[in-house]
Parts: structure tokens; sequence; C-alpha cells
């Protein structure tokens, strides 16, 4: 495909990608999407008749946040993006771009970019077997690492939404109650453990009415697209408040996502056939066709005035439970989903110790610390380290790619 926005090799967003996010200029909050180095203003875009037929309201555009147009619906978004595609796949409206009375690029540079998308809902699973099975080998038995339900469906947890936010916004070191002695009562103070996850989200269209379940078959129809995720956790606060209800305040006072929603279509392209399931799921989470993808996952920590230092690389095809399975599950019991919800993968780690997702399974408790570029060592996130997720598809020389989520630890207040 031919593109008029100049792409450097090795940039995300080629005219095979066009997400969508949200961004500001001056002050005005709007839609855009993204080719090369430039973001796009969808309102201006729509100004120039890019999109008549499809959106009626190019005001839809002005908004602080994608909802008003994922609740359109998978048949628009769609178009909307075929739209853009054709539009700078064609030389003849450099001119249109040149002569419109709006600005319609800006260099990435010179924009301020947003939360794409206000959060209804925010579930998230623990849908890595590799996760899941290290996690179980540290703190209960090796020999029993899955509990007895991990296999038959996948687990997850209702997160909280309002603590979701955007690339770049720092985090404090949360405080909470912990039990660092067995035989002493809890402390209160700021965690010693916290850790990053490393994680893919995917946002929902509209779904049914409370009641009706979403299929597996149906499920591709009710996704939007996905960002990275950084489900900031604190490993010391987890262990002593989990019992029996599952992670609070240990994993709610943080979670990064990246700036760009890439659709489900851009991703098309790299999907892969799954692990093999054994044993069979039960008839409601069975799937057919190809509902992995093939994502390359990296995570980077970078000390203060240091370089970056890699310390994973994993991939979003280890997923044991695909999208399809995780929403079948999440809406068989008739639970309805919105425009907007997130549903995070769970930690994705891979097979080899060096694509673990997590802190606590890279370094398997703090007793095997990361050695970092800058000569220092982790156990777990020092204060003003800042970590970075990086998530991209690479076929037949054909890249799309989410950029990168980032954010630096401050002491805690
Ligand atoms: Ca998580």
């Amino acid at each position: 495909m031919n593109c008029i926005i100049p792409v450097a090799e090795n940039n995300d967003f080629t005219i095979y990608n066009i997400p969508f996010g949200i961004y500001s200029h001056q002050s005005e909050r709007r839609m855009a999407t993204r080719i090369g180095d430039k973001v796009i203003d969808l309102f201006a875009l729509a100004e120039l008749g890019v999109f008549n037929g499809v959106i009626s309201n190019n005001n839809i555009f002005k908004s602080d946040f994608l909802n008003p147009l994922i609740e359109l619906g998978k048949p628009t978004t769609k178009k909307v993006r075929e739209k853009i595609q054709h539009f700078f796949s064609d030389e003849s409206n450099q001119e249109k771009i040149n002569a419109s009375a709006q600005k319609i690029t800006y260099p990435i540079e010179e924009v301020t970019l947003h939360l794409p998308v206000k959060v209804g809902d925010y579930t998230d699973f623990y849908s890595s077997i590799e996760h899941a099975t290290n996690v179980g080998t540290m703190f209960r038995d090796p020999n029993n690492a899955l509990l007895p339900n991990w296999k038959h469906l996948p687990v997850g947890y209702h997160g909280r939404a309002s603590s979701i936010i955007i690339s770049g916004t720092p985090i404090h070191r949360p405080k909470g109650q912990t039990k660092p002695n067995a035989d002493e009562p809890p402390v209160f103070g700021p965690c010693k453990l916290l850790d990053f996850e490393l994680e893919m989200a995917f946002i929902t269209f509209n779904g049914k009415p409370l009641g009706q379940p979403i299929t597996t078959q149906e499920a591709d129809e009710y996704i939007f697209g996905m960002v990275v995720f950084n489900d900031w956790s604190a490993r010391d606060i987890q262990t002593w408040e989990y019992v029996p209800l599952g992670p609070f305040l240990s994993k709610n006072f943080a979670s990064s996502v990246s700036p760009w929603v890439v659709t489900t279509e851009a991703l098309e392209p790299f999907r892969v056939e799954g692990p093999e399931q054994n044993p069979t799921p039960l008839p409601y989470l069975q799937y057919s066709g190809k509902k992995n993808i093939d994502i390359q996952l990296e995570v980077f920590i970078q000390p203060e005035n240091a370089k970056p230092t890699r310390v994973s690389v994993s991939n979003y095809k280890y997923m044991y439970w695909n999208m399809n399975q995780q929403l079948a599950h999440h809406t068989i019991n008739g639970c309805n989903i919105n425009t907007g919800d997130m549903m995070a993968s769970g930690t994705i780690s891979g097979p080899s110790p060096n694509s673990y997702g997590s802190m606590l399974e890279l370094t398997w408790r703090g007793t095997k610390p990361i050695k970092m570029e800058d000569g220092s060592e982790r156990k777990f996130i020092n204060d003003f380290d800042t970590v970075s997720m990086k998530a991209y598809c690479i076929k037949d020389s054909i890249r799309v790619g989410f950029g990168e989520v980032y954010s630096k630890v401050l002491p805690a207040l």
C-alpha cells in the first residue's frame, strides 16, 4: 500500500495500522489517528468529506474519549479506518491536505496524548499458563502449581477503572498493610515489593442486553481493539490481603495504558494458532479459527539518569485462553458489557526465564536479582525507575505496532 506520509523503518504506525487515540494541541481534545510521526486530526479529515456516507455528524470527532465512535459499532469503525487508509494511500490527496482550512496533521512532539477511552468497567484475567504455573510454583506446590479450576475456565476478577492512567503519567509508590514477619502483627508503610505486570488489554463495543451471553464465535464482533497494559502490583500488600477474595489495594492504585488503540482489523494478519488446550474445555469455551495473535512484547527498566535495560522479551501468542474465550466466559452468566470496557490478559509470561512478564518471576521472588546496564541490581522496582513496555507485530516486512506505555515511579507520598 502506498502512503503519502513518510514512515521511517521500524516505525509502528504504518499505513497498515491506523489506530485511534485522543490528542490535544492547545486545549480541545479530539479524536486522532497516527501515521509515522504525524498525528492526524479526524475532525479536520471529516471536514474534508473523507467520512461522507459513514459518519453523519462530524462533531463526534470532537470528543474527549473514543467512546462515541466505538458506540457506533464495528461496521462503522471498520469503515472509518478503511476511509483513512484509502485517503492517505492516494497521492492526489496531498493537495487537499495542503489546501484545507483546518490543520490536519501535527508532529507527534507538538501534541499531548490522552487516555483514549473512558473505561466503564475493567476486568483482569489470569490467562498465561506460564505465569500461573510460575506463581503457583513459588507460592504453593511445584507439583500442583495450577489450581484445579485453571485449565477449565479463564480465571479473572473485577478491577478498578478509575485508576487506569495514560502512558507518561508518573505514579507514587503505594502504601499499605504488609506482614513481613509471620510471627508478628502487620505493619503499615510504603510497599517494598513494587512490580509491573506485562499485559495486553482489549476494549469492547457495546454488548448484548443483560442476561444474553456472547459466544466465542460472536466475540470478534464485540472487540474494538487493543492497548499495552502495565498492571502495577504491590506484591507484599497482595500477599497479606488477598485471602479469601483476591487482590484489592495491591492492584487498584494504578494501571498504565498505551495511547493508541490498535484495531482488531489491523491485527488480523498476525493471527496464529493458540496452544493446545488439554483437557478440552466445556462446549461454551470451544472455538474455531486462529484466535491468538503474534504480538512481540518487550519490557525495559530505566533508572534515573541512566540508560534503559531490557528485562523481558515475551509474546502475546503464548496466551492459553484467548480473548474470544475470555469474553464468552465473562458473559456466560448473563453479565453484560458496555462500550469502552477494558479487559486485560493477565501477566504474559513465555516459556523461557527471560520471557517472564513480572519482576516476581524474572527475579524469582527476589532471589535472582537482575543486573542493570548501569551496574545496579533490581529485585523489584525502585523509586525514580521508569518502566516501559513495547508491543509490535511483524510479518512479511509489514509492521503494525502499539508504540509504548511508560510510567515513572515516584516515592510514596
Ligand atoms: Ca494483572
